[in-house]
């Protein structure tokens, strides 16, 4: 039930298939829209048991994502395990645990997000993990878009690998072929 990722992702019409600017500056003819995904909670329940199943037996006490959809993840992945769920929130250049959350000293968390792609949140989330001194123990994603992980010095799951095309705006060739760029998020609207 739970294990095509990529079939839930399609279902929602969550593959989006056009020109995109990542936030790496990057562009790419396709783009993990997990909000389309995240919108319907029996969806985010199965890709969520998949996290749960695979840390089910690593004594989780804490459950982190970063805003926005890891408030969403960790918040379901955190009730099927019966834990606590906080989330990081942007501050400048790092994110930090705001909202009067507090953990255990040393407690044992499981950082989670939606979609890596330079694993930039996820160092965040581990830098905020670690100013309250918790333990990192995995890190979980639902959509594995690089072709390495990087390595976050705790076991790595992903429920889909589905490893990025990009380009650099100089060769990317959607634009030499003149289609519009689309920034992905709120709007869909042409960048230009
Ligand atoms: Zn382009």
């Amino acid at each position: 039930m739970t294990e095509n990722v990529e079939a839930i992702f399609e279902k929602a019409g969550a593959v989006l298939k056009g020109h995109f600017l990542l936030t790496s500056g990057l562009h790419s003819p396709v783009y993990w829209e997990k909000f389309r995904v995240l919108q319907f909670p029996r969806f985010t329940e199965q890709l969520c048991t998949m996290i749960a199943q695979r840390f089910a037996k690593d004594n989780v006490q804490v459950v982190a994502g970063p805003t926005t959809g890891g408030v969403i993840l960790a918040h379901e992945v955190a009730r099927q395990l019966g834990v606590q769920s906080i989330y990081a929130e942007k501050e400048g250049s790092e994110r930090l645990f705001r909202r009067g959350f507090s953990i255990e000293s040393n407690a044992r968390v499981l950082v989670v997000d939606d979609v890596l792609t330079t694993g930039g949140s996820v160092r965040e989330v581990l830098g905020a993990v670690n100013k309250i001194s918790g333990k990192v123990i995995g890190v979980a994603v639902l959509i594995d878009r690089t072709n390495q992980p990087p390595d976050f010095g705790a076991p790595f799951f992903a429920c889909h690998h589905a490893a990025t095309i990009t380009y650099t705006p100089e060769k990317c060739p959607l634009c030499a072929a003149g289609l519009p760029l689309v920034k992905p998020g709120s709007s869909q609207q042409p960048v230009k």
